[in-house]
């Protein structure tokens, strides 16, 4: 369940009642989760929003709770008496019918907190870059944050703060399409050839959404998931040893900060 799906299922619901069955996800609200159980009943819920890794579903008293999905969060609407899905850790039951809302994280990275004021925009999120597929990323705008960084182009596309969305597989393949080695220096990249990859990076996650058939929310809720996409239609990644699809050259693998990178040594000089 992501965005457009909680958009119908609760907005404008008043919550009547919170449960919180395992404190991890909740550790952020430092009052505890008592606490937090009793700071949001009673509350309204508007139209959940998104950036990055991170949903907020804001209230409409200027509040919002603030969710990070983690590697494996999800929410889930479900009829009060359902039975429990593995690994749900807060239910929150509303004021107008047997339709709750369900918490389920099984790895439990994530988590909800409280946002005060955070309606519009949570500070903690204020940070995190816009996603390509969000109406208002600004391409020029990311291609001249890219270029400001002193650091290699693979590590600048993975940092959420500058553009937000771009995993290791993306990168590796944004890479391979626009024929750039993953340790470019950004600083030296020209305009072009930074707009060249951003674009090949937006590429590479439509072409993943209109295979796998899902929404560009679900990429997010799903980060490690490999769709039938994956299995076909990877030039670079996860291919060590294969022929590069333009060259034939073996694709080359190495660790680049703790990650593995796909690149062919020929065309990515
Ligand atoms: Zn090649």
């Amino acid at each position: 369940m992501v965005r457009r799906g909680l958009a119908t299922g609760i907005t404008g619901r008043q919550i009547a009642s919170v449960q919180v069955l395992h404190p991890r996800p909740v550790r952020r609200h430092l009052p505890g989760a008592a606490d937090f159980e009793h700071q949001l009943t009673g509350r309204t819920f508007a139209a959940p929003r998104r950036r990055g890794k991170y949903l907020w579903l804001p209230f409409t008293d200027g509040d919002a709770l603030l969710a990070h999905l983690g590697m494996s969060g999800q929410f889930r609407l479900a009829p009060a008496a359902a039975p429990l899905a593995p690994n749900t850790r807060v239910l929150i039951g509303f004021a107008d019918g047997e339709l709750g809302l369900r918490f389920v994280d099984q790895r439990m990275f994530g988590g909800l907190s409280l946002s005060p004021g955070g309606a519009e925009l949570p500070h903690e999120v204020a940070h995190i870059g816009r996603d390509p597929f969000d109406p208002e990323f600004d391409l020029a705008a990311a291609v001249a944050r890219l270029r400001a960084k002193r650091t290699g182009i693979k590590r600048a596309l993975l940092d959420q703060q500058l553009i937000s969305g771009i995993g290791n597989i993306y990168a590796d393949e944004a890479l391979w399409a626009a024929r750039m080695h993953y340790a470019h220096p950004t600083q030296t990249l020209t305009r072009a050839r930074a707009a060249e990859v951003v674009t090949a990076a937006a590429a590479v996650m439509r072409g993943a959404l209109g295979q796998g058939g899902t929404s560009f929310d679900a990429l997010y809720v799903n980060v490690n998931g490999t769709s039938g996409y994956f299995d076909r239609s990877l030039a670079a990644y996860g291919r060590e040893g294969e022929p590069c699809p333009r060259c034939a050259a073996p694709i080359k693998a190495v660790v680049v900060g703790q990650r593995s990178s796909f690149y062919c040594s020929i065309c990515q000089r």
